[in-house]
């Protein structure tokens, strides 16, 4: 399941940061078109001059439609009544100044987070543990490649609606909050299975806790061209 802008224009208000990450500012928006007319949006812009600029906007549509694919699997499973929905960002242009490109998607109230991409959790709640169990089955159905995390997002009537969610891989392929496998065995040596697992779903052999567990988004540097020497002649 995917929540979508279905709109082409927004006014974007960018004289207060709603959020700001290590390397993204948020500012919140109001849709002028489209079925989501006068509806609230974010907008994400990418801090300028980082050196993870160029891939942001691919690694965040990478993770979206990695995460989707998870949650429709979850979803098909049928252990809860409700369901689980991916915000769905575009890639935007501003239609005024330098039109820099941000990431644009419908805003979430209720805003709650239920897990990071190092294993702090919230399983107090039924939506909490469900949250623990989505990830511990992204790992199960996906071969041990792929786990979701970084769980956040808010609490409808029919289910919940997921934003910012973080994919980790064992070639670490999704970008700085990626762990790679130290991440998912950091990850899975914090899980506790609950009522919404099921025993035959597989976890990692090595549970090794390499990553500090903490509530925020913990990123690393992925390898970039500037630290090669200069071409020699
Ligand atoms: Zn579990």
């Amino acid at each position: 399941m995917s929540r979508h802008n279905n709109s082409t224009c927004a006014n974007i208000d960018l004289s207060v940061e709603y959020a700001r990450g290590a390397f993204k500012r948020v500012y919140e928006g109001t849709y002028t078109k489209g079925s989501r007319k006068g509806e609230s949006c974010v907008s994400k812009v990418f801090i300028s001059g980082s050196v993870y600029e160029h891939s942001y906007f691919q690694h965040e549509m990478d993770v979206v439609e990695k995460a989707t694919e998870i949650a429709n699997k979850y979803n098909d499973l049928e252990l809860i009544d409700k369901r689980i929905i991916i915000n769905q960002p575009e890639i935007w242009r501003f239609k005024f100044g330098d039109r820099q490109l941000n990431l644009v998607e419908p805003m979430i109230d209720n805003f709650e987070k239920f897990n990071s991409n190092t294993g702090w959790k919230q399983d107090r709640t039924a939506w909490g543990q469900v949250m623990q169990s989505l990830a511990h089955f992204s790992f199960h159905c996906t071969g041990g490649q792929f786990t979701l995390c970084d769980l956040q997002g808010g609490v409808y009537s029919d289910g919940v609606v997921l934003t910012d969610p973080v994919v980790m891989s064992r070639n670490q392929r999704f970008g700085p909050t990626d762990l790679g496998g130290e991440g998912i065995d950091s990850f899975f040596s914090r899980h506790v299975c609950n009522e919404y697992c099921r025993e035959w779903w597989t976890r990692p052999a090595r549970r090794q806790a390499t990553f500090a567990a903490r509530k925020g988004t913990t990123m690393i540097r992925v390898q970039t061209q500037t630290g090669r020497s200069p071409l020699s002649r």
